[in-house]
């Protein structure tokens, strides 16, 4: 079975302005929609629409998690959440003047105890079998630290399952100590993952010194990844963009879909790069079209770097 792990979801609203944000004026909506936050439940609503069934886990708060699972619905993702008692699934609300700039608000998400954590160790204990995939992609919320990260992917390494993380800063530092199989840094989360002035593909000579399986997605430019140990560069084809929110999750869910299929590492990242330049030219956080597949596929570009 493949896992996924949105230690903080969210319910994005998104307002399109009929003109732009103002203080003290009522700033009336032309058109609204709802979209689903939180990483990996991005890879879930990817997975589902490839026909790969999973699992969502995490922790959704108790007062309206009914919206969320409505949203969650869209995509029919099936999911096994902790409910935060008296807290809710925070909400991200993107504000967007008819001129096309945006505003940003976003909670930080509940505040999760210790007796919730412990459920959620219990079902992963319990549930997660030798070769069963996990993604956990996203930050934390507030109270989760990076000891009860690193105990989360102890108990997964025990279980024998591969781990595929994509977090950012002090949990991709704990990913690398643990021992996970995948992670997939952005080019600004590799330059900071590591001091010092070396060039990107030095750093990521370095990542793949530590984990298994490793990419680093660098936007429209397409993906440095490692197999048999040499470096290639893998290269989308112009695509025109709507969106890139959620192109890193699209990504992992197409590189998660060819790893559960057996696929070569190549393979694997080739998919990554196909549903992610097929998201891209969306704009909803996990829309993609599989009537795009083709032409990406037939048109991206890979080289080893020397
Ligand atoms: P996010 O965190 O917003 O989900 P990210 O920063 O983790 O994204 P990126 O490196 O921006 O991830 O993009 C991931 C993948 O999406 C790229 O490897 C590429 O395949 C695809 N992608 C992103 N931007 C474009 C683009 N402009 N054209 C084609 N493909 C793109
Ligand atoms: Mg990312």
């Amino acid at each position: 079975m493949i896992y996924t792990i949105t230690l903080n979801p969210a319910i994005d609203k998104i307002k399109y302005l009929e003109g732009n944000l103002e203080q003290e004026k009522n700033n009336r909506v032309k058109e609204k929609f709802i979209d689903l936050g939180g990483k990996a439940t991005h890879v879930s609503a990817i997975l589902q629409q490839l026909n790969k069934s999973n699992i969502a886990l995490g922790f959704s708060g108790e007062l309206n998690k009914q919206e969320f699972y409505e949203v969650l619905k869209i995509y029919n993702i099936r999911h096994d959440y902790i409910e935060v008692k008296n807290e809710s699934v925070r909400e991200s609300i993107v504000v967007i003047n008819n001129s096309g700039g945006s505003y940003m608000i976003t909670e930080k998400g509940p505040d999760i105890l210790e007796p919730d954590k412990n459920k959620l160790i219990k079902i992963l204990k319990e549930q997660v079998k030798e070769n069963d995939i996990i993604v956990i992609a996203g930050s934390p919320p507030p109270g989760y630290s990076s000891k009860d990260f690193r105990e989360l992917i102890k108990v997964l390494r025990k279980n024998n399952a591969y781990i595929a993380c994509d977090v950012a800063g002090k949990y991709l530092k704990v990913s690398l100590e643990e021992g996970v199989d995948f992670v997939k840094p952005n080019e600004h989360e590799l330059e900071t993952l590591y001091d010092g002035n070396e060039d990107l593909s030095e750093k990521f000579k370095k990542l793949t010194s530590k984990v298994k399986n490793a990419v680093c997605s660098l936007g429209g430019e397409g993906a440095m990844y490692m197999a048999n140990g040499k470096i290639f560069r893998i290269t989308p084809p112009k695509v025109k963009v709507k969106s890139d929110t959620g192109a890193g999750d699209a990504f992992v869910g197409g590189y998660i879909y060819a790893l559960s299929n057996n696929s070569s590492i190549h393979e694997r990242v080739k998919q990554g790069i196909i549903v992610s330049a097929s998201k891209v030219q969306h704009h909803g956080s996990c829309q993609i079209d599989p009537a795009q597949f083709d032409f990406i596929n037939k048109n991206t570009k890979i080289l080893e770097v020397r």
